[in-house]
């Protein structure tokens, strides 16, 4: 077999998928001569076997660690389990990608009834040799055997009453002696089993609760949610100790080399005096800020300073390092990529470019396209923001309205109801973690930057308020007491920013975001390497703005149905379909034509210069008209109240009318182009209103260009007959107004059959475009809206379904159908310009697809078009390095 333990300097190069995440920065950061204590680790490759072995450890395990246990002893010149000089060390988790708070470190190790008097004596610290113990203890017990913290936590609190102490730190050294002996009782209690005494029971013991660990609730959610492989494994990781809790000027610690919230170049951090291990994130008390320990211990500060900046130089990335100071000398413990908030991950990438670290290919993949997507986070009104009732830590950035709840199941459930939720805690940890899911923000009392609650929120993007210490909360009885006395119950809203810290009562107006410059440099950037053109599909002036401010090419796709809705315009429309004759048809037409080219002139004139693709009316018109049964008890009740005939009359017509229009399968029925040719007069107006606008701002001076796109085509003749009577209008308007303008006509491909003749589309269509919410349907025959309510969520958790195609672009069958449609239109009208404006086009998978299939341009909802220029430039960076892999 392969060897099992690497030492940190083992000069053989291996990576993290043998030595786990925490294991590689070790060996990382002793070959750079970093201040590490010694250790080594045990391999992934260990845990796979102990799982291929059905939970056993493989043979000559035992024999390799009691070997490399020596070889520690003879570096350390300490003696493992020794009673007058032990050999401590930890024992750590540590899978290829870090999960933070899922499996636990056991410290201390090494520690029995006989060796803490040999620490005491060694150390001439007799508090601290009993404070170690009584810590390994709790922790053994815990991981290893099974037993709730909580149970060790009461042993404590007895006897800090007892001494009328208030924090773990003042409790005298007989009094965690006390606490040992009290929690080794607790031990046999419960087990019926004495605490193991010996030392290498205790060790393998540890070992394989690591393996085991890998497959608890936690570490399994964990690896669902982030799409982790099951079979990856953890490796084991044996370090010798340092002591942080050696007095007052010992501590322990986290810090990052920037700020993961920001992103700025800074120091960023806390630690604890005269604590060990995750005394600083648990919350028991609160840290101080790392800025401080240039004060108290100037010289361990400039140490942690220069390490930090080796890091950076040799990882070229942010890192999140955990340290320990043992009298003074820092020892350096992990060392791993930072998470951070969106904002952080794009300032991050755009400042290492400009310090040289990393080339701007390298920002541009660092930042992920859903980062980009938490940028344009929601933010509180500043016009309405009020008094906060309290202020906590600025956790993670962005604000957010919800109902209270006080628990995760509670979060889940309210959820479920269709509520905003804001999950409050007083600290939040694994168990917590599918209420932070269902929650649209998080609230704790406790734990600082670096606690659960923060971590997590910012990796999900949401927005956390944590250690808000001035609330008293009661998770029980599900209230929370502001220190002005205001109760807040179960149920109340309230609004949270997490870029600020601030809470308050009620629900606060949110508003929009906007693009930073560190943003803007980056996008900037995207559009240097991308292929793919990005749009955006926008129906209004507004939002045609909006999309260019974003960096949108043009519109991809502006519906007109919309321009047929408000009280004024529907009466319009229900006018013209309620017309009998085509002459009676031309006056609401008439009318409807003015609304529309004022509309049409809003938009062109928003993006003036750039391409706007106008799709015309969609729709069934029975959309337009008031249902049947509403018509009928309308009815009744206008002849209980004896109203005029005419009016009667009226109402029966429209009845019959809406009767009349009535279809069993709207999707598949009466609507898009079918109306335009049964009705061309419909059609006809659009056009016109839409050359018209263009025509008069041409005449002003501005550059109109439009695209006029036919919805539902299906057959060739339907294409020819749509295109014909575009340029006929078109050309009219434009010899009428004497201006000349490039203009396209072309087609939506939406139904199969489509994308089947697409050869014969192109002879008239200059374009198309790829509607992908209707193909998928018609290409399934899947209506989504039954579907995503009533089957898709099963099909996807049996795996029947790979994932929602509404979400993410089916590539194998809806896909083939968009390449053969490229293919062929192409090969009819080689210019032919092909885009996708479903929802997909701002999904970033969706879009990789697109720029393998060589589409001109997608185009996305406005507030996805950032998003969009990264995706796109991504595919085209991966390309260029040769990292994917086009199939047939
Ligand atoms: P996690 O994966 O939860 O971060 P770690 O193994 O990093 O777990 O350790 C938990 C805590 O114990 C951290 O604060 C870490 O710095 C500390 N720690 C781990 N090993 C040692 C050691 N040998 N000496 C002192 N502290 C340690
Ligand atoms: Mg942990
Ligand atoms: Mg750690």
């Amino acid at each position: 077999m392969a060897k099992s333990i690497y030492f940190f300097d083992d000069p053989e190069p291996v990576g993290r998928e043998l030595l786990g995440g925490k294991g590689a920065g070790l060996a990382e950061m002793t070959k750079i001569g970093l201040p590490v204590p010694y250790g080594f680790t045990i391999t992934t490759e260990v845990c796979r076997e102990y799982y291929r072995l059905g939970g056993k450890l493989p043979e000559g395990l035992r024999e390799d660690v009691i070997q490399s246990m020596h070889k520690l002893e003879e570096r350390t010149g300490r003696k493992f389990g020794d009673t007058n000089n032990p050999l401590l060390v930890s024992v750590r988790s540590g899978a290829r990608v870090s999960m933070p708070g899922m499996m636990d470190t056991i410290l201390n190790l090494g520690l029995n009834d006989e060796s803490v008097l040999g620490l005491a004596k060694l150390t001439n610290n007799e508090r601290f040799a009993w404070d170690s113990y009584r810590r390994f203890i709790t922790m053994f017990a815990d991981v290893v055997l099974g037993i709730s913290k909580d149970e060790f936590e009461k042993v404590l609190d007895e006897v800090k009453e007892k001494e009328h102490v208030k924090y773990d730190a003042e409790v005298s050294a007989e009094g965690l002696k006390d606490v040992a002996a009290k929690s080794k009782e607790l031990v046999k209690q419960v087990t019926g089993k004495p605490f193991p005494m010996d030392v290498w029971e205790q060790l393998f013991m540890a070992i394989e609760a690591v393996f085991k660990s890998w497959n608890n609730q936690r570490a399994i959610l964990y690896r669902q949610l982030n799409n982790i492989p099951d079979e990856w494994g953890t490796a084991v990781n044996i370090v010798q100790m340092v002591f942080g809790n050696m007095g007052d000027d010992s501590g322990t610690g986290v810090a990052f080399t920037r700020n993961p919230a920001t992103g700025e170049k800074e120091l960023y951090g806390e630690y604890l005096t005269n604590a060990q291990g995750e005394d600083v994130v648990a919350g028991i008390r609160t840290p101080k800020a790392i800025k401080e320990m240039a004060n108290e211990w100037p010289n361990t500060y400039a140490e942690l300073t220069r390490v930090a900046s080796l890091l950076e130089k040799n990882y070229k990335d942010m890192q999140d390092m955990e340290f320990t100071v043992e009298k003074g000398k820092l020892y350096m413990l992990q060392t791993r990529s930072g998470k951070r908030t969106a904002q952080a991950a794009v300032r991050v990438a755009v400042d290492m470019v400009h310090e040289g670290l990393i080339d701007k290919e390298t920002a541009l993949l660092r930042v992920s396209p859903e980062d980009v997507n938490h940028l344009l986070h929601k933010r509180i009104d500043p016009n309405s923001k009020g008094q906060p009732i309290a202020v906590g830590l600025a956790a993670s950035p962005g604000a957010a309205v919800g109902t209270l709840v006080f628990s995760a199941d509670e979060a889940v459930a309210e959820a479920a109801a269709g509520k905003n939720v804001i999950l409050c805690r007083p600290e939040t940890t694994p168990d917590d973690l599918h209420g932070m899911v269902a929650a649209q923000g998080i609230l704790t009392t406790r734990g600082g930057m670096t606690s659960h609650a923060a971590v997590i929120a910012r990796g999900m993007g949401k927005p956390a308020v944590t250690g808000t210490e001035a609330l008293k909360l009661d998770s029980e009885n599900g209230v929370v007491q502001t220190p002005g006395g205001t109760i807040i119950r179960r149920g109340e809203v309230v609004t949270i920013d997490g870029s600020t810290g601030e809470v308050f009562l009620g629900a606060l107006p949110l508003v929009e975001p906007e693009v930073g410059a560190h943003f803007e440099e980056l996008l900037s950037w995207a559009d240097e390497f991308r292929k793919l053109g990005v749009k955006a599909n926008a129906d209004t002036p507004e939002d045609a703005a909006l999309s260019r401010k974003f960096g949108a090419e043009g519109i991809g796709l502006t519906r007109t149905e919309h321009m047929f809705l408000g009280p004024e315009r529907t009466q319009i429309v229900q006018d013209m379909i309620m017309a009998e004759t085509t002459e009676e048809r031309q006056e609401p037409l008439q009318r409807l034509l003015e609304l529309q080219r004022s509309d049409f002139i809003g938009i062109l004139k928003a993006m003036d210069g750039l391409p706007v693709t106008i799709r015309l009316l969609d729709p069934p018109l029975h959309e337009f008209l008031p249902q049947p049964e509403d018509l009928a008890k309308e009815l009744d009740e206008a002849k209980k109240k004896g109203a005029s005939d005419t009016e009667i009359a009226k109402l029966e017509r429209l009845l019959r009318r809406a009767i009349q229009l009535q279809e069993h399968n709207p999707m598949m029925g009466f609507r898009g182009c079918r109306l335009g040719i049964v009705y061309p007069e419909i059609y006809e107006m659009q056009v016109r209103a839409v050359a018209e606008a263009a025509a008069q701002l041409k005449k002003d001076g501005y550059n109109p260009r439009f695209q006029i796109m036919h919805p539902l085509v299906g057959t060739e003749a339907e294409m020819k007959f749509l295109a014909d009577m575009t340029h006929r209008v078109v050309n009219e308007v434009l010899s009428a107004n004497g201006v000349q303008l490039d203009y396209k006509v072309g087609t939506m491909v939406e139904v199969p059959r489509a994308a089947l003749v697409a050869g014969d589309l192109a002879k008239y269509a200059e374009f198309f475009s790829f509607g992908t919410n209707d193909l998928t349907q018609l290409t399934f025959g899947y209506s989504r809206d039954d579907a995503e309510g009533k089957f898709l969520g099963t099909y996807v958790q049996k795996g029947i379904l790979p994932e929602d195609p509404f979400v993410s672009l089916d590539k194998s069958g809806v896909g083939r159908l968009i390449k053969l449609g490229v293919t062929e239109g192409r090969a009819t009208r080689p210019e032919l310009e092909v885009g996708i404006c479903g929802e997909h086009g701002g999904d970033p998978k969706s879009i990789e697809f697109c720029h393998e299939v060589g589409l001109n341009y997608v185009s996305a909802s406005p507030y996805r078009v950032p998003l969009a220029r990264l995706a796109a430039a991504q595919i085209a960076i991966k390309e260029k390095r040769g990292e994917i892999f086009k199939d047939k």
